[in-house]
């Protein structure tokens, strides 16, 4: 499934927010609902229960006072206690309405019309015996029979408050029940609504921050695209216009370095034919000074020219850095290569040169390889002291091929450990006879490094320490096969 993201952050944090109380919400409303129903049920229970209980009793009463006037009617004959008995009738007929207008069960039901149907025989019996010993007698029988009837209903009322009682427990277990199991259907599901707008909000903001980050990186190949809310979307198109920028700029800089380092190399080349003649003395012979004056002249025209190549061959690292012909390669050919390039000027020097090199192969661009090897190699020789020693190391450390270059120069101070990687970047604290690079060395080789999905590293020593690391690759089987 996929998600169509709102037009805006802030509505997805609100759609995000209203979406996961949702479910809690809804679990506090179905909690409510039930505790309101089960208050509902008790109240109502609780209420009819004493009415019920109340008018049973007030029933019992009253029997007991149709008997007393019933009685003394049937003893006396007194209009009176006839006046008094049908009284006692009247409240005796309205309690009994009272009942049928309750929510009586089954057998309350038919233990009321009982009653009523006895009370209305022995009131036949009254009118139709009239004050006559006889019906003093069968009186106390009759209305004892009627007393044990309303007995029974009282006890069917308690009986049915108990019932209630019961009922009102199951459905608290019940609500208890339905509750529990609502949460924990509803907490996963909350979390899980959680976890996923987490998701949501999180996307966009690391895609802009890794967008940034590769940006920072001169990472320009792959265009930005963020996935979220329009104002992120939007955001992700400014940010790839500002890499199609940096792309347009990075072009314009490399002609800009070809062009300028081109045209100097005419003028140049003219400088130093001509410093040559004057030294070689075809033109004719030059005094002391002006032999000075002409070495000078051959010297620096010699050190431009070294610049200028140094500023072509970093445009044309630009110029290809997407571009790597990749092989299978032997390193440790490839470290003795450059050692051989570099054998003048370290026999110049009376450098040693310790090689600790393993069998590894890497599957890699060898001739990027051996110029970033020859650039670390170069500057191990030109800041080594006379007679120094230079120690080249390879081998394999997991998937990836390891070189490490140690020289016994002046080292590289900390604050300056991630400097010299930046192009014309040159030390500040170099012997006077060092100061001589252009600065372009090492960016060319962290360029190369890169390129390779590699990393280079200064480690802590007494002199220079560099290590670098490339994934092998594909070579791993190969060269096991092999
Ligand atoms: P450069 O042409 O100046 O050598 P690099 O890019 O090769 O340019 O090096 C940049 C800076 O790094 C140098 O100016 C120097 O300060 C420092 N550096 C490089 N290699 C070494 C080393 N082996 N020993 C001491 N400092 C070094």
């Amino acid at each position: 499934m996929r998600f169509t993201y709102p037009r805006s952050f802030l509505a997805l944090l609100l759609i995000g927010f209203s979406i996961v109380a949702a479910p809690l919400l809804f679990a506090l409303f179905s909690n409510a609902l039930a505790f309101e129903r089960l208050a509902e049920l008790s109240e109502h229970a609780v209420h009819s229960a004493i009415k019920e209980t109340q008018a049973s009793r007030a029933l019992l009463t009253s029997i007991t006072a149709i008997e007393r006037s019933g009685r003394q009617y049937a003893v006396a004959g007194e209009t009176t206690f006839l006046e008094a008995y049908n009284a006692n009738r009247a409240s005796f007929q309205a309690l009994v309405r009272q009942l049928n207008g309750m929510s009586l069960s089954d057998t309350q039901r038919a233990e009321v019309a009982a009653i009523e149907k006895h009370e209305a025989s022995v009131h036949e019996l009254i009118g139709r015996m009239g004050p006559v010993p006889e019906l003093t007698r069968r009186l106390p029988r009759e209305y004892a029979a009627l007393g044990e009837r309303a007995q029974v209903l009282v006890q069917l009322g308690d009986q049915a408050i108990d019932e209630g009682i019961e009922q009102l427990r199951t459905q608290a277990v019940k609500s208890r029940n339905s509750v529990f199991w609502l949460m924990i259907a509803l907490i996963p599901t909350a979390v899980l609504l959680i976890a996923w707008f987490t998701f949501l909000i999180a996307r966009p903001i690391t895609q802009v921050s890794e967008s940034i980050r590769g940006l920072g990186e001169g990472q320009f190949a792959k265009p930005i695209r963020i996935e979220g809310p329009g104002d992120m979307v939007r955001l992700g198109a400014q940010l790839d216009w500002l890499r199609e920028r940096l792309v347009t700029l990075e072009a314009q800089k490399t002609r800009f370095l070809q062009h300028i380092s081109h045209e100097l190399k005419t003028p140049l080349t003219a400088l130093r034919e001509g410093s040559d003649l004057l030294s070689s003395g075809v033109v004719g012979n030059l005094n002391a000074e002006q032999r000075e004056i002409a070495r000078i002249l051959q010297e620096n025209s010699i050190e431009l020219r070294k610049l200028i190549e140094g500023l072509l061959n970093y445009s044309a690292v630009h110029a290809q850095t997407s571009y790597l012909d990749a092989k299978i390669v032997q390193l440790r050919d490839v470290v003795r290569r450059a050692v051989s390039d570099r054998k003048l000027p370290i026999v110049a020097k009376g450098i040693r040169i310790e090689l600790n090199c393993e069998h590894v192969t890497a599957y890699c661009d060898e001739e990027k390889i051996r110029i970033v090897l020859d650039n670390l190699l170069s500057n191990a020789v030109k800041y080594s002291p006379e007679r120094g020693l230079i120690s080249i190391k390879l081998y394999k450390d997991h998937g990836d091929a390891v070189f490490e270059v140690l020289d016994e120069g002046p080292g590289i101070p900390p604050h300056e450990r991630e400097k010299i990687f930046e192009a014309f970047y040159r030390g500040t604290d170099m012997p006077v006879a060092a100061i001589k690079g252009s600065g372009l060395g090492l960016s060319i080789v962290k360029e190369y490094v890169q390129l390779h999905n590699g990393q280079i590293e200064v480690l802590e020593g007494p002199g220079a320490h560099f290590r670098i690391r490339i994934p092998r690759k594909k070579t791993d089987t190969e060269e096991e096969a092999a």
